[in-house]
């Protein structure tokens, strides 16, 4: 037996193994679930203010960035940070990311030649106006060739798009968690 110190809650316990970090699986669940935090507080808080309108849900996907998704710690943990930054700073970060007025409305065709980024609402707008996919490519790059100068003799479709704000990193570089995670 190895007499060890936890790295948690700084007791001593004895392990057969000499590798043990922590005395309980209690101890061993907060140690993973510090593993798994992959930005501070300050960052997280950072970053929502980075990204007005990419939607709350998006949001605390995007900073777990491909953590098992068995893991709702961070769904936990951000609601709380956002919480905390209402009480004391009067900020109301989940408003902020769930703003609408941040959307862009683009035109279906060119939503399509963008490679179809993150929409809410789709297919807006006349419903008389619509078109077949490959005449409507057509007719956007002739008007990309022309620098969208409208023609009169050549149709664009009417139908729109809401689009969300792409991410925005800011000076934070993403991070990927690691998949050798102890249970
Ligand atoms: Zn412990």
């Amino acid at each position: 037996m190895y007499r060890l110190k936890c790295e948690v809650c700084n007791e001593h316990f004895l392990s057969r193994h000499s590798t043990a970090q922590t005395c309980s699986n209690f101890c061993g669940h907060v140690m993973n679930m510090t593993k798994r935090q992959l930005y501070s507080d300050e960052e997280i808080i950072h970053l929502a203010l980075l990204n007005p309108g990419y939607g709350f849900r998006a949001f605390c996907k995007k900073v777990k960035s491909g953590a098992r998704s068995d893991t709702p710690y961070e769904l936990q943990r951000i609601p709380y940070i956002f919480e905390q930054c209402k009480k004391e700073l009067k900020l109301d970060l989940y408003a902020h990311l769930n703003n609408p007025d941040y959307m862009e409305t683009m035109y279906l065709d060119e939503w399509i030649a963008k490679g179809r980024p993150r929409a809410g609402t789709k297919h807006t707008g006349q419903q008389g106006s619509r078109m077949k996919q490959s005449k409507m490519m057509a007719a956007y790059r002739e008007y990309e060739e022309a620098d969208f100068k409208y023609d009169r003799n050549h149709r664009r479709t009417h139908r729109k798009v809401k689009v969300f704000p792409e991410f925005n990193w800011g000076s934070i570089e993403e991070r990927i968690p690691s998949d050798n995670e102890e249970e």
